[in-house]
């Protein structure tokens, strides 16, 4: 009992943390909800439905933006969280010093080499973020963008297949889901 309380008070630390590195973000659906509920649906995600109760993947899970899109270093995250959790978050995260375009490549071509938990947690970002490209878009993409979106993310998730049967289930449901709406009502 005295651990699962430690292992939550980590878990909330990082959320705390989260919420306020992301505190003037907002995601990019029309109604520009707040940055940290992506991060929270990400860590929802990976414990409801991967059955994940590991607090250093939860934790990564939610701090999972901070070095790509905060002003935060990776050893800010390792002083603050330690090593463990540093190495899981700086797998999650893109170069921001290449084009765009590239990012992309190189997140396909990463994906098969991430550590076993990386891969959950990339999973677990895929599921949410194809589910908000099918349900609450960015404002103004194009049907046809959004259809590329969710091949893009399938080529990523070949790579995390293997780990986490649950989520990988999760993703195909909702990507298929996805695709008959998108194409249904194209
Ligand atoms: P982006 O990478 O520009 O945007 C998607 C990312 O935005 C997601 O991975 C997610 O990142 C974050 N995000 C924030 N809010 C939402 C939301 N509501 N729904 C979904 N994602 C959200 O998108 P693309 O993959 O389309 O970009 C690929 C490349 O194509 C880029 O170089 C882009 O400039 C270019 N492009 C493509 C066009 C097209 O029609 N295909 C048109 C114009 C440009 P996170 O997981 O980090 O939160
Ligand atoms: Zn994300």
């Amino acid at each position: 009992m005295a651990e699962e309380h430690a292992s939550l008070i980590e878990v909330l630390r990082a959320l705390h943390f989260a919420a306020q590195k992301h505190r003037d973000q907002r995601r990019k659906d029309p109604e520009a909800s707040p940055y940290v509920n992506h991060v929270i649906d990400v860590a929802e995600t990976l414990a409801r439905v991967g059955g994940v109760d590991d607090a250093s993947m939860l934790q990564a899970a939610i701090l999972h933006d901070t070095i790509e899109d905060t002003e935060t270093s990776a050893a800010e995250i390792e002083r603050v969280f330690g090593q463990e959790v540093q190495s899981l978050v700086t797998e999650m995260t893109d170069d921001k010093s290449l084009p765009k375009k590239e990012r992309k490549r190189l997140q396909i071509e990463h994906a098969p080499h991430l550590s076993l938990r990386a891969k959950q947690i990339k999973l677990a970002d895929k599921i949410c973020n194809i589910r908000d490209v099918i349900y609450s878009p960015p404002e103004n993409w194009p049907l046809e963008r959004r259809l590329e979106y969710l091949d893009w993310s399938e080529q990523v998730v070949v790579g995390c297949r293997g780990c986490n049967s649950a989520l990988e289930q999760c993703y195909d449901r909702i990507l298929a889901e996805g695709r008959r709406l998108l194409t249904t009502h194209a």
